[in-house]
């Protein structure tokens, strides 16, 4: 019922109304999960790549729908981030993530002591209130700053370089961990970088699947762990799914795995299960 001229507005485009309503649906879901409590955390191992034991876990929120199962993070984190549900969520994500590495601390204790792995997404790192939440959820946790570690992407990091700068170093000041997650996909400035105090770089999946198979992918590998050295921060590759990129990681001296190799993130009880084994890969 309109002209359909170069530059209209398709105000009608019943395809574009569906999607809306779909999005908007989700949203409305999204509000009642959090409410209803239908979020859950999954846990993969990080793995010593040097001594082949658990030295902690990423922390992976799953939504468990009432009628869709198991809906993985990537069909809900972007809505949540756009309609700001990711900050009450991303609060959540920490109180649970903290509450349990509290608990396996003390059932489960290790020398050093196990750190837990937590996603910070663009606009939780960016609200204010972030500090005061992290060291909340730690206070109510009973649990060590020194065993916590934050995963922000560099694209975020980037973002606003100097705002980063300062709320990373308050985190180091209460001896909180960082780490760039994804390392490589995005756009870091190397004289950033140095400046930052991050402490370890999370190599992307998609250079580890291409370790020992294309040429290009084993030099970035390479590349970054020898960067990681010499500004005095550790390596952690994930995506490991097999043996032969495990071994090749270990010749470059990465620091730390995770991957299918080892583990899928795995929920509470199977993560107990194998924390009361303690394996050795
Ligand atoms: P990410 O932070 O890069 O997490 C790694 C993803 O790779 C996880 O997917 C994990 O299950 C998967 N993965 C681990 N090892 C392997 C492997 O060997 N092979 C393959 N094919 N995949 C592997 P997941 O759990 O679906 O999460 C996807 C993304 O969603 C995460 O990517 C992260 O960006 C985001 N995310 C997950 N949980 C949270 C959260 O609590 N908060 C925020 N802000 N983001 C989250
Ligand atoms: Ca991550
Ligand atoms: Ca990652
Ligand atoms: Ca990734």
């Amino acid at each position: 019922a309109k002209a359909k001229g170069e530059g209209s507005i398709e105000i009608f485009d019943p395809s574009m109304n569906a999607k809306a309503l779909a999005r908007f649906q989700m949203e409305g879901e999204l509000r009642r999960a959090l409410e209803r409590g239908e979020f859950v955390l999954h846990y993969q191992p990080v793995v010593g790549l040097d001594t082949g034991r658990i030295e902690g876990f990423e922390a992976l929120v799953r939504w468990i729908h009432p009628e869709r199962g198991m809906v993985p993070p990537l069909e809900f984190i972007s809505l949540a981030e756009e309609t700001g549900l990711i900050v009450p969520l991303g609060t959540w994500v920490l109180e649970e993530a903290c509450r349990q590495a509290g608990a396996w601390s003390r059932a489960f204790p290790a020398d050093p002591p196990r750190l837990m792995n937590v996603n910070i997404s663009a606009r939780q790192f960016q609200h204010k209130d972030l500090i005061e939440t992290v060291l909340d959820a730690l206070r109510a946790a009973r649990m060590d700053p020194g065993t916590l570690k934050l995963e922000i992407t560099e694209s975020i990091m980037m973002r606003d370089p100097l705002a980063s700068l300062e709320a990373m170093k308050t985190f180091k000041s209460h001896n909180i961990h960082l780490v760039i997650d994804d390392f490589g996909t995005g756009y870091s400035s190397l004289s950033y970088l140095k400046r930052f105090p991050v402490d370890t770089l999370k190599v992307d999946k998609s250079f580890v699947d291409g370790l020992g198979k294309d040429p290009e992918s084993t030099a970035i590998v390479a590349a970054i762990i020898s960067l990681a050295r010499s500004l005095g921060m550790r390596v952690t590759a994930e995506g490991i799914e097999t043996m032969d990129q495990m071994v090749h990681l270990q010749k470059l001296a990465c620091d730390q795995g995770q991957g299918y190799h080892f583990s899928r993130p795995l929920s509470r009880e199977k993560a107990e299960e194998l924390l009361g084994q303690d394996p050795r890969w």
